[in-house]
């Protein structure tokens, strides 16, 4: 078993509870990761919902191995910093709703990327307190959320993700929201209980009907 995370740098105050995803819902990652590929020869490809077999080497169309292409995402991650960027109104719909409610990021990006993500996030005004685990999301959350009486959100891109929080926090409210179009044409439709956003505008909507209810 690995260490349990820790929370103790959270603090909740007695208001509705928003936990966000990173990488495809608060940073772009799809599109810069595959101007990163680019940048060395290599793309992705959007011919399904994944990322191991469709980076490909631009000059023979050859898929990279699936040990090439953790070691490609591995080094991505290291340089988020020069690629990464907002998802589309983000830090303005989060720090509305930051009037109103606490928000904690959750990623499931190694941890030891912490740093990086968080000087990113800082400079682009999402100072919001972040967990970084490649634990299942679903007992997290409920760990963070423990046993409180106010509204519970939880947004994410990959329904793997939104399918944990539903077995572990079932009175959470479940978005699903994913910044490429491309991808996101091809992502499995999301299943009963869990709803779909194009945008963050239309995210803001669903949760503010949410807290209204
Ligand atoms: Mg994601």
């Amino acid at each position: 078993m690995p260490d349990a995370l820790d929370l103790n740098h959270i603090r909740l105050t007695g208001r509705p509870l928003i936990v966000c995803d990173i990488d495809e819902v608060v940073l772009e990652f799809l599109t810069p990761f595959r101007n990163f590929l680019r940048s060395s020869g290599r793309d992705l490809l959007p011919r399904s919902f994944r990322l191991h077999g469709n980076v490909v080497k631009l000059d023979s169309g050859e898929p990279e191995a699936d040990e090439a292409t953790s070691a490609l995402l591995e080094q991505f991650f290291t340089l988020q910093d020069l690629w990464q960027t907002p998802a589309d109104r983000v830090a303005e719909t989060l720090a509305g709703l930051a009037a109103d409610a606490d928000i904690v990021f959750l990623t499931a990006m190694p941890p030891r990327h912490t740093g990086a993500r968080r000087a990113l996030l800082n400079r682009h005004g999402l100072p919001y307190p972040m967990l970084a685990s490649e634990e299942p999301k679903g007992p997290i959350i409920k760990r963070l959320h423990d046993a409180r009486d106010v509204p519970l959100v939880f947004i994410d891109d990959i329904l793997r993700n939104l399918q944990s929080a539903q077995a572990h926090a079932p009175d959470c409210l479940l978005i699903n929201l994913m910044a490429n179009a491309q991808f996101r044409a091809l992502a499995p439709e999301p299943g009963d209980g869990i709803l779909k956003a194009d945008s963050w505008a239309d995210t803001a909507a669903i949760i503010r009907t949410h807290f209204l209810r």
